[in-house]
């Protein structure tokens, strides 16, 4: 992968990456965040979708469509607002009224088709072909990776050496397929081990690790509803297999109740709000997971999630018994 290379300037932002004082106290070694919550549609989904549907475009698609009521979806919409390309965002009857809103508020069209996401996925694909749209995938596709791995570039561009690892959340591995990307293209894929960190019920990554093989999981029972994949990436089970190429990637699972608190007392501290599926990244640092162990430093990659709000996280928190006080 080179440096990112499209006809047009990148869709993302260049994010901070801060030294959080509070979260070194308590771990007992310096943390960095990658404060990728503050892309504007609310997660680091924007970086590879974002180049996912440059590319698109340079190729000639004159639709994006989309079939996540979730990050992704949203990171479509706001790109194809960004490239004046139309965008139909096809979500199951499921999909909360406010994220439709924010669906619409982007530019999309929201076409809501089925009860559960195969539905509204096969309606999706119907509406591109028909259409010459391209449909985008949450997290799989080398488009995506090559645009998640631009966090990685930054981080290396600010830190004078390498830390000790990048902490990141799991869903179907797009994530951690693009830091990986990124760590190759910076020179660090054997120097910097990635910690990827899942929910109980949302596991798939550490349930493959365990079985040796690709499992799938038979439903997600987290309330990390953005790391809900049944199955890992077939690529990244794959790299997993071969870490004497791609590095060494420790996995790590949080309960939802550590994922949830690690919400709110980021929230108390840093005065942003992220998902759950953030939250399990974070809850790394908070709990002081054992995959740590031996790290002289570490980046928490900080996904962020655009579906929460002040009360949906009050309402966890009263679920999962987590005090607001955290
Ligand atoms: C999509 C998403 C993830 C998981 O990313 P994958 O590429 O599916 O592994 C984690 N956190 C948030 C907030 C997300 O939107």
């Amino acid at each position: 992968m080179g440096a990112i290379s499209s006809k047009s300037s990148p869709l993302h932002h260049k994010t901070p990456l801060i030294h959080s004082i509070p979260m070194s106290e308590e771990l007992g070694i310096p943390v960095y965040l990658k404060m990728d919550a503050l892309q504007p549609p609310g997660s680091f989904k924007l970086r590879g979708m974002g180049l996912a549907c440059q590319r698109a475009k340079d190729r000639g698609a004159e639709k994006l469509v989309s079939s996540s009521g979730g990050n992704a979806g949203l990171a479509v919409a706001y790109a194809g607002k960004q490239l004046k390309l139309p965008t139909v965002v096809v979500v199951p009857e499921t999909t909360p009224e406010f994220i439709r809103d924010r669906l619409r508020t982007y530019g999309a069209e929201v076409v809501v088709h089925g009860k559960v996401w195969a539905e509204a996925n096969g309606k999706a694909i119907e509406i591109a072909d028909a259409t010459k749209g391209v449909l985008m995938h949450p997290y799989e596709g080398e488009d995506a990776w090559e645009g998640h791995g631009s966090l990685v570039q930054e981080i290396a561009e600010e830190l004078e050496t390498p830390p000790g690892a990048i902490i990141a959340s799991v869903g179907g591995g797009g994530l951690v397929l693009g830091i990986l990307e990124g760590l190759k293209a910076v020179g660090w894929l054997k120097t910097v081990p990635v910690i990827a960190c899942e929910t109980v019920g949302a596991d798939c990554f550490s349930a493959a690790v365990n079985a040796g093989e690709r499992v799938t999981l038979p439903g997600i029972t987290s309330v990390a509803k953005s790391l809900g994949a049944s199955q890992v990436s077939e690529t990244l089970y794959e790299r997993k297999q071969n870490e004497e190429i791609w590095g060494e990637m420790r996995s790590w699972v949080a309960t939802d109740a550590a994922a949830v608190k690690a919400c709110v007392r980021f929230a108390n501290q840093h005065r942003v709000l992220v998902e759950p599926a953030c939250g399990a990244a974070l809850a790394a640092v908070y709990e002081k997971s054992p995959a740590l162990e031996g790290c002289k430093s570490v980046v928490v990659e900080v996904c962020g999630g655009a579906i929460v709000d002040m009360p949906s996280l009050r309402k966890l928190a009263d679920d999962c018994g987590v005090d607001l006080e955290a």
